[in-house]
């Protein structure tokens, strides 16, 4: 195993491999190319049983929070940043609800790569922001959307020697479908997967890496009420959602995202905040599972729509709960008060 030039290169033993050696057959890399990884995917699938009960079926969660930076935009970051950089590229940029900016300081950081990222201004949650800020990349805050923002990077992308990381980018792609490959290598069959919709990058990746293992789940994509394109059919102009990470308006794999849907007999349906806030509370209370907002659509869309005829569903949980603390804490219990005597802890444990 090469982790590309130097003196410290690791090879072979340190943990689990980056995703990258791990499905290199799988993916247009060589193990000589300049791989940045931080040993991304590899993650937790977990039955959850609560679920289950509540679908009557088997549910199980593929916790992709535990990636590096706590998102699945790991698995494409790396595939991105290590092409921009086998490309010579010195510096990457994204346009961002938060968790692609964090993705892309993060190994832009890791491969030696300047990195600037376009952000809603005031749109993104707080542990996302810290990231970014702290890998050192560039936060530029727009006073427009995200949908503005893309629009924006794709432009400056065409006059300037700098990569676009965006789930435009093709590498995004092939790093996001190994997720698919880790469920088909877990379980074998599946017979739907609900997964959160934003740009419709991860829905075309996962069916992306089904395709390629001979797989055909149907693809359940969930988006937010008030940012559902793809249900409406038209572009949203002000999208709007308390799970940020999927407030797009304007989805650039729209149209791959339609034809995953169509062809696996699928769906793309809209949850409201208010379901998706009930999803996200019951994963943390009854699961132990702590995702973002924007991952709980997948569950709230499964436990509002169901999955006819599934025996086995898969809910991809797209990013860590502590990415947005904010939101945690307007809906979640208080804490309780309490004077440093045995009395008064009694008091507090007990009541
Ligand atoms: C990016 C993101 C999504 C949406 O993925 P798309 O590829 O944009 O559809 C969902 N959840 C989280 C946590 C994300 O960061």
């Amino acid at each position: 195993m090469s982790h590309g030039a130097g003196p410290f290169a690791i090879r072979g033993g340190h943990g689990h491999p980056g995703l990258i050696h791990r499905f290199l057959d799988h993916l247009p890399f060589e193990a000589t190319d300049p791989i940045v990884s931080l040993q991304e995917g590899s993650t937790p699938l977990v039955l959850a049983e609560r679920i289950s009960e509540r679908v009557g079926t088997e549910v199980l969660l593929k916790i992709e929070g535990a990636n590096p930076t706590g998102s699945f935009k790991d698995r494409g970051m790396c595939c991105a940043v290590t092409a921009a950089k086998r490309e010579g590229a010195e510096t990457v940029i994204c346009a961002s609800t938060g968790n692609t900016a964090a993705s892309a300081a993060a190994y832009a950081a890791r491969g030696g790569l300047r990195c600037a990222v376009l952000v809603p201004d005031g749109k993104i949650a707080a542990g996302k922001l810290a990231q970014a800020l702290m890998h050192g990349a560039r936060v530029i805050a727009l006073r427009g959307n995200f949908d503005e923002a893309l629009e924006l990077v794709r432009e400056l992308t065409k006059a300037h020697p700098i990569a676009l990381v965006n789930s435009v980018n093709r590498y995004r792609l092939e790093g996001q479908k190994t997720a698919a490959m880790e469920l088909v290598e877990e379980l074998g069959t599946l017979d739907a997967l609900c997964i959160p919709v934003g740009n419709a990058g991860n829905i075309t990746a996962y069916w992306k890496g089904f395709g390629e293992v001979g797989q055909a789940p149907r693809m359940l994509g969930f988006q937010a009420e008030g940012a559902a394109p793809l249900v409406l059919g038209h572009r949203v102009e002000a999208p709007e959602t308390v799970a940020s990470a999927i407030r797009i308006g304007n989805p650039a794999r729209w149209e791959e995202a339609m034809s995953a849907m169509t062809q696996s007999a699928g769906a793309i349906e809209a949850v409201t905040d208010e379901e998706i806030l009930d999803a996200y509370r019951f994963l943390a209370a009854h699961e132990g599972v702590f995702c973002e907002p924007a991952s709980a659509a997948s569950v709230a869309g499964l436990l509002k729509y169901g999955a006819p005829d599934a025996r086995r569903v898969a809910c991809v949980l797209t990013g860590h709960g502590l990415k947005d603390p904010q939101t945690a804490m307007e809906q979640s219990g208080s804490v309780v008060p309490c004077e440093p005597q045995l009395a008064a802890v009694e008091a507090a444990v007990l009541g």
